[in-house]
């Protein structure tokens, strides 16, 4: 079995989660084989590693909450700082919110106006890409702070959705692809 045949394996779906007529993609016996997880960050990290010069990552965001566990993680690679993107009301300090739609329903994301800026190239991480309403609107919150969006780091990337149709000329990498078959 290679790697990626690992990850895929142990990706477990759970239908009618959290709603009738989702099909939840758990992550969670991923997160439990150490050794396949660590296989999935190397594969989240493989096509950032390698920027040109003065195009480097300077920090990773990642997503409430699945996208810390990858983001954190993937920063430490990186060698660069780590910045939440959080639900509504959770985070301490002055923020900036963006509303959206997501595969299951509307949600309301924050981030602190001080953690990114002018200047910084941001990588953005999260596990499942959808509908990509929360990818959008994370990019949406980067943008409005002044730093430049590098990109988006996907675990598991939902095809038939055509999630890329709404991220235009963003740069998606992702690890796992569900197509329509
Ligand atoms: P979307 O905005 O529709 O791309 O949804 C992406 C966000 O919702 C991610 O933060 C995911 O963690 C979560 N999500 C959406 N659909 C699913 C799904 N089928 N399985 C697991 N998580 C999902």
């Amino acid at each position: 079995m290679t790697g990626m045949d690992v990850i895929c394996d142990l990706i477990r779906d759970v239908e009618d989660f959290p709603e009738p007529g989702i099909v939840f993609k758990d992550i969670t016996p991923l997160l439990s084989g150490p050794d396949a997880f660590e296989t999935a960050i190397d594969a989240m990290v493989a096509p950032w590693l390698t920027a040109e010069p003065g195009s480097e990552i300077t920090k990773v965001v990642g997503i409430e909450s699945r996208g810390f566990i990858f983001g954190v993680p993937i920063a430490q690679r990186l060698s660069v700082g780590f910045v939440p993107i959080r639900k509504k009301g959770k985070l301490p300090f002055d923020s900036i919110a963006q509303s959206y739609n997501r595969e299951y329903g509307p949600d309301t994301i924050e981030i602190h106006t001080d953690a990114v800026g002018p200047g910084d190239r941001v990588l953005i991480v999260d596990d499942v890409l959808a509908t990509a309403g929360t990818a959008l609107a994370a990019a949406t919150l980067i943008g409005a702070t002044g730093a430049t969006v590098a990109g988006f780091s996907i675990l598991i990337e939902l095809e038939f959705l055509a999630p890329r149709s709404l991220l235009g000329d963003f740069t998606v990498e992702s690890v796992v692809v569900f197509g329509g078959d």
